[in-house]
Formats: C-alpha cells, sequence, structure tokens
C-alpha cells in the first residue's frame, strides 16, 4: 500500500480547489488534488460550454497569479465595459461603465469549462503537484500534525492540511460535522445561450422581473449567455416550450432592448439555493469555494469569491510556513476564518436580501425600490463603492488580487 505526504491534499478539483492548488504549488507546496470525476485536460478547449461565469478583475489577477490566466484568454474571453441593470416594476435603473469608474473594464465573461481546462493544464505540468483523478476519499482523521487520508481505491496519504473545495455539497464539510444555513429560493436558474437581433455592445444586462432575475451576458462571438431565473413551475412551463415560443417569450421578458431572439441553444437549468457554513475550518482542516458558501448567481459573484478564499488561504499558509508556523495549525486556519467569513457572509446576505427586495412587485417598495435604483445611480462615490466590491478590487484583498 503506497503512503505518501504532502503540505496540502485538496479534495475538488473544480475552478477554486484547482486555483487553490497551484497558488500552492507555485510557492513550492507539495501537493496532492482528488477529483472524483477525472479532469477536463482531454477534453476540446475549442468546443463551447454553455455554463460561464462573469469572472471579475480580482479573479482574473488570482487567476494569472495561478498561471492560467494567459491561457485562458489565447482561446476567448468577452471582457465587458458596461453593466445595465432594471427594474420591470419600477422606472428604476443603474448603469455602470468602465470609463466612468476609471477601470478598462467591469469583468470578463468566461466559460466555466475554459478555466477548469487551464488551470487543470498548469496542474498537469507543476512538478510538485499530484493530481489523484477518479478517487474519493473515503475516511480521514486528524493525529498530531498529520491529516490520514484513506482513499477509495485502498490508498492512504498524510498531508498537513485537509481542503474541502468540493462544492455545494461538500462531503468534507459534511464529515467535519459543520452545519449550514441555507435557503431554497423555489427557483430554477435556466442557461443558454442565445442570437440576438442587435449586438450586445460588450455590455452585461439584467432585469428583475418579480419571479426573478434575468441575465444577458455577452459573448465573444457576439451571442449572449442567459441565466433566467424563475419559480419552478415556470421554468418548468418555459423549458416545455419549443425553441421558437422560448425565444419569443425570452425576448419579450427582456423587453426587447437587443431586438427579437433569434436562435437559442440547448437549455439546461440549475437550482437556486443559497448556503453558508457556520464554520469554515476544523482540526487541519478548511473549506473553499461552494463547500463553505453558495449565493444567488444575480451579481456573478460565487466564483469569485471561491477565487478570493483560495488567494487568502494560501496567503496565510505561505505567510506561516516563512515564519516557521504550523500552515495546519489552528492559529493559522482560525486567521483564513476571520479574513474571509466576514466578507462572504456580507455578500451572501446582501445577495439574499436584493433577491427578496426585487421579488416582490408591491406597489410600495417597488417604488422606494426603483427611488433607491436612481439615487445610487445618481450619486457616483456610492455607486463607485459598490462597483469596487463587485468588481473585487476593493475589501480586505490577498495579495494575489491586489
Ligand atoms: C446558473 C448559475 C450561474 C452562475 N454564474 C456565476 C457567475 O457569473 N459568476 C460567478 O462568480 N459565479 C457564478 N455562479 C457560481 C459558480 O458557478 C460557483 O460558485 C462555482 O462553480 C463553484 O466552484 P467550486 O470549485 O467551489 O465548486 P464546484 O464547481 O462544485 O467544484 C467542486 C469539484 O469537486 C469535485 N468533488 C465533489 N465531491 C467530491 C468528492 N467527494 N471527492 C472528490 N472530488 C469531489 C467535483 O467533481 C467538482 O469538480 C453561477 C452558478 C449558477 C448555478
Amino acid at each position: 500500500m503506497r503512503r505518501i505526504d504532502y503540505d496540502v491534499a485538496i479534495v475538488g478539483a473544480g475552478m477554486v480547489g484547482a486555483a487553490l492548488a497551484q497558488l500552492l504549488a507555485r510557492a513550492d507546496f507539495k501537493v496532492a488534488v482528488l477529483e472524483r470525476d477525472g479532469l477536463i485536460e482531454q477534453r476540446d478547449p475549442a468546443v463551447h460550454d454553455a455554463r460561464v461565469s462573469a469572472i471579475n478583475p480580482g479573479s482574473e489577477r488570482i487567476l494569472a497569479a495561478a498561471g492560467a490566466w494567459d491561457t485562458i484568454a489565447g482561446y476567448r474571453i468577452s471582457p465587458y465595459v458596461r453593466m445595465f441593470v432594471w427594474d420591470a416594476n419600477s422606472s428604476g435603473s443603474i448603469e455602470f461603465d468602465s470609463a466612468e469608474l476609471g477601470v478598462t473594464h467591469l469583468g470578463t465573461i468566461v466559460e466555466n469549462n475554459l478555466v477548469a481546462y487551464a488551470l487543470h493544464q498548469e496542474l498537469l505540468h507543476t512538478a510538485n503537484v499530484r493530481v489523484l483523478a477518479g478517487v474519493e476519499v473515503a475516511a480521514f482523521d486528524s493525529v498530531g500534525d498529520r491529516v490520514t487520508l484513506k482513499l477509495s481505491d485502498g490508498a492512504i496519504i498524510r498531508a498537513g492540511v485537509l481542503v474541502g473545495a468540493d462544492g455545494a455539497g461538500s462531503w468534507v464539510r459534511k464529515t467535519l460535522d459543520i452545519e449550514i444555513e441555507s435557503r431554497d429560493f423555489g427557483q430554477l436558474g435556466i442557461v443558454s445561450t442565445v442570437a440576438t437581433e442587435l449586438g450586445h455592445r460588450q455590455t452585461a444586462w439584467q432585469r428583475f422581473l418579480s419571479t426573478g432575475p434575468l441575465a444577458f451576458l455577452p459573448l465573444a462571438d457576439g451571442h449572449c449567455s442567459i441565466v433566467w431565473s424563475c419559480e419552478q413551475n415556470t421554468a418548468a412551463e418555459l423549458m416545455s416550450r419549443n425553441d421558437e415560443r422560448f425565444a419569443s417569450e425570452l425576448a419579450r421578458a427582456f423587453e426587447f432592448k437587443l431586438g427579437g431572439v433569434v436562435e437559442v441553444g440547448p437549455r439546461k437549468t440549475f437550482s437556486l439555493r443559497s448556503s453558508h457554513a457556520r464554520q469554515y475550518v476544523g482540526k487541519r482542516t478548511a473549506l473553499v469555494g461552494d463547500a463553505a458558501h453558495v449565493v444567488h448567481p444575480l451579481a456573478g459573484q460565487g466564483v469569485n469569491l471561491g477565487f478570493q478564499d483560495a488567494a487568502a488561504l494560501a496567503e496565510v499558509m505561505i505567510e506561516a510556513r516563512a515564519l516557521n508556523k504550523d500552515i495546519g495549525g489552528e492559529l493559522t486556519l482560525r486567521r483564513y476564518e476571520r479574513w474571509r467569513k466576514g466578507e462572504n457572509l456580507l455578500m451572501y446576505h446582501a445577495m439574499n436580501g436584493i433577491e427578496k427586495l426585487f421579488g416582490t412587485d408591491h406597489e410600495f417598495v417597488s417604488e422606494v425600490r426603483g427611488l433607491g435604483l436612481r439615487l445610487t445611480n445618481a450619486i457616483g462615490p456610492l455607486k463607485s463603492v459598490f462597483a469596487h466590491r463587485a468588481m473585487g478590487l476593493s475589501g480586505d484583498l490577498s495579495k494575489f488580487a491586489g
């Protein structure tokens, strides 16, 4: 039976786990990455993925520090310079413009598979990373300064720290018995790629309907990626429509901002929930990304928060090692938890609050909401504070994002 020792073992090679692995490996940590589903390095990155993320400039910096950004940008990315958000039940709207905010772009729309592909390429070519794909951890135990992991294929490995980057249903979190606070929005997000009559003008669009937000995100080839969040029954009806009928209802729900919808790609749904772990760390263990927190996709913040977790955890471990301290000791891991929990909790409550605020067509609430949007739009400094936070350029940032 092989027994191998690592500094850090990461369960889950999604976008967040893979980014953390690279940040640590580039700082000479010996890293094991365990991924249940195998890596996607053999998939053809030329094939488009319908699932995209709005990656903010802070995350771009983190992905550059992880060595993946140039590969991603070498395929296809779609930077957007404007964001327009409006309310279906009031005259309120808000617009963000990169030139006004003094930045080159507000964010970049990237396919999830492309981000994972670029990170996985790096992982496979980094000497001090060992990727164990197609395996799961059967059990783990922390004794002294090591965590011992028993794998599904019978192998045993040891590490100074075990990180759960295994997504919203995190097995690591459940095994640690960490409770979550959660909310089911009772909504499904319909995701598809569509072609519109008018060009997207490098703008991310979002209309708040009382049934849920509808986003059109600009893609590099002129198409848009849509996320249409709506109540489950409405979503089921929309999914049952043929493409032509779906396209016409979609264009109407979007107030024909880009004219008609002339083509619709395959549609997929995702159930929408939010959750937040009561603790991010345990004995020699830590959670990052969706394993620790899930937010409503209405502001495109989920994976961006996860990248900030990865950067913060890498930074505290790098600093601990430089000071000859224990990288998996309670002081080190608690520092990570204190750093990230407040920031993520703020975003978790903000997204839940926005979803609730816009999820009603009550006349008085709609008027107050519209006024709030108009005022924020008119007050430049306030708007700039919100925008910089959403771009991942303000707050308590890691050196990888700053
Ligand atoms: C409709 C929709 C739109 C979104 N849009 C945006 C957006 O625009 N911007 C944004 O920032 N975020 C967005 N998000 C959120 C974003 O997709 C997630 O936050 C992100 O994918 C989480 O990444 P992760 O690496 O933490 O987890 P995951 O992507 O879930 O990865 C977890 C990995 O762990 C592996 N795994 C799981 N269990 C085990 C196990 N037991 N052993 C080994 N491996 C395991 C899985 O196979 C997977 O590879 C959106 C979400 C939805 C639903």
